[in-house]
């Protein structure tokens, strides 16, 4: 599992700055993608060998009492509670506050690893300014620029590597090509647990007890029709006996954490409340994680024709950019069209774990060239020569050639397209990348 940062500060102190630096290299992948929503306040992050999730937590302020500070100081305490290390961020410019040392108060009695942070510090001769800071009883002080990217690098490493996850996951061992991991994702109340819980008591899914199943990590081995899967936790499941039962609150977190570790990601919709925000951020987690995708629309049997329109035309806007998976109206109540789902989860693995060799990746690279050639960019003319597979679940495709940075995005899509339907891709996105040789 991934270890979790939570950013914490008064408002102003450049918490949002420093999380879309940590977070950047990610949103540029999706960043093209209509009716992805990019107001969000946790991400994935990747620095150097570290990869982790970050937490913004808007502004703080731990004795407010009533209103949106209140509501803002409950979700700070919330991602401080789900975080492995904190970095609370002062203003170097600005000095101490009031609040700050509120704030400091708190997190001392945390007792939670604690990062304090200097922002906006750029041009600033350390040991000079930041002497002050100090009186917040937290230990060294570390001078960043979010803004500039200053420092980043050395924080991240100060932060992450005590906790010493990153060479933990190096040592892992490869994973079990034939085991299906399967998340079943969505926000509370569209049908998780029903859906789990109806198909562990179908004959055919046969669950297998897993001895020292901790409450944090759910995995729910079983086999059905011969194909093996790892059902891995989201909901804040929990088994109750025979059944499972959703005993937390929800979790982005735990969501986030359960996506990474799956193969195929099975998102589930509540038709009686339409695309909400929170269906599209997940969504759009998902998107980012590259991890294969089936969509499930919950509560098929409980809405009208109207209302069916509606969800139809919310999905077709609000989850564009989830196109290439297979939907399915479904009622896990019901124990409607439940049978299908399986399939779409079973061809999305396929799809996402597909192998595919130079030599074909490179004739169809060809033949779309000799169809349609990249556009000119001023004296140059990209010249794309071969390709390769660079990787699975996503399956990357990487083509070599020469004045690749002048492909345009356009053009991307266009071989993504001929790569998809040569190879009958479902169900997972398809990465094209370039790398140009000088
Ligand atoms: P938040 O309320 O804590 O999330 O703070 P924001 O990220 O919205 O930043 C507040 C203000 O500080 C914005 O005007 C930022 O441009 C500015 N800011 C953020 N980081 C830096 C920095 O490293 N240096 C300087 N000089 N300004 C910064
Ligand atoms: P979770 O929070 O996502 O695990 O959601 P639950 O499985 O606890 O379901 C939330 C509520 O939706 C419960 O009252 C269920 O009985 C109801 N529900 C679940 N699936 C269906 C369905 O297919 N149709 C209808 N009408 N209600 C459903």
């Amino acid at each position: 599992m991934k270890p979790v940062m939570a950013l914490v500060g008064r408002p102003n102190v450049g918490k949002s700055t420093l999380f879309n630096r940590l977070t950047k290299s990610r949103d540029a992948i999706v960043a093209d993608f209509a009716g992805l929503t990019r107001d969000r306040h946790y991400g994935n992050a990747k620095h150097g060998k570290h990869e982790f999730i970050v937490i913004d937590t808007g502004g703080f302020e731990p004795t407010a009492e009533s209103g949106i500070y209140m509501e803002m100081a409950k979700q700070t305490r919330q991602a401080v509670a789900e975080a492995d290390v904190v970095i609370f961020v002062v203003d170097a410019r600005g000095g101490l506050s009031a609040q700050d040392y509120d704030i400091a108060k708190y997190l001392r009695k945390l007792g939670k690893p604690t990062v304090l942070t200097a922002n906006k510090a750029e041009g600033m001769t350390e040991g000079v300014q930041l002497t002050e800071f100090y009186e917040l009883g937290l230990g060294e002080v570390h001078a960043i620029s979010a803004a500039h990217g200053q420092g980043i690098r050395s924080l991240v490493e100060e932060a992450l590597a005590p906790l010493g996850l990153s060479e933990e996951d190096e040592e892992e061992t490869a994973p079990d090509p034939t085991v299906i991991k399967l998340a079943v994702a969505g926000r509370p109340n569209v049908g998780k647990s029903t859906l789990i819980n109806t198909w562990l008591g179908e004959e055919r899914l046969v669950a297998f007890d897993l001895p020292g199943t901790t409450r944090d990590a759910i995995t729910v081995p079983f086999e059905r029709n011969g194909q093996k899967f790892e059902l891995i936790d989201t909901a804040g499941l929990r088994r109750k006996g025979k059944v499972f039962e959703a005993i937390e609150k929800f979790s982005v977190v735990k969501t986030l954490q359960a996506i990474e570790s799956a193969n195929v990601v099975l998102l589930l919709l509540d038709a009686t409340q339409g695309v909400t925000d929170q269906d599209a951020h997940i969504a759009g987690y998902i998107l980012e994680s590259g991890r294969a995708v089936v969509l499930a629309v919950n509560k098929w049997d409980a809405v009208d024709e109207y209302q069916r329109e509606q969800v139809h035309r919310q999905i077709e806007t609000r989850l564009a950019f989830l196109k290439f998976a297979t939907m399915h109206l479904i009622s896990a109540k019901k124990r409607q069209g439940l049978g299908p789902v399986w399939q779409s989860i079973a061809a999305a693995h396929r799809s996402a774990m597909i192998k595919m060799p130079t030599p074909v990746l490179t004739r169809l690279l060809l033949e779309a060239v000799a169809f349609q050639q990249p556009k000119r960019a001023g004296m140059f003319r990209p010249k794309l020569r071969y390709a390769h597979q660079g990787g699975m679940n996503p399956p990357v495709i990487v083509v070599h050639g020469n004045s690749l940075e002048h492909v345009t995005d356009s053009y991307k899509r266009f071989l993504e397209g001929r790569f998809r339907a040569e190879f009958k891709l479902v169900g997972t996105p398809l990465r094209v990348e370039m790398k140009t040789s000088h």
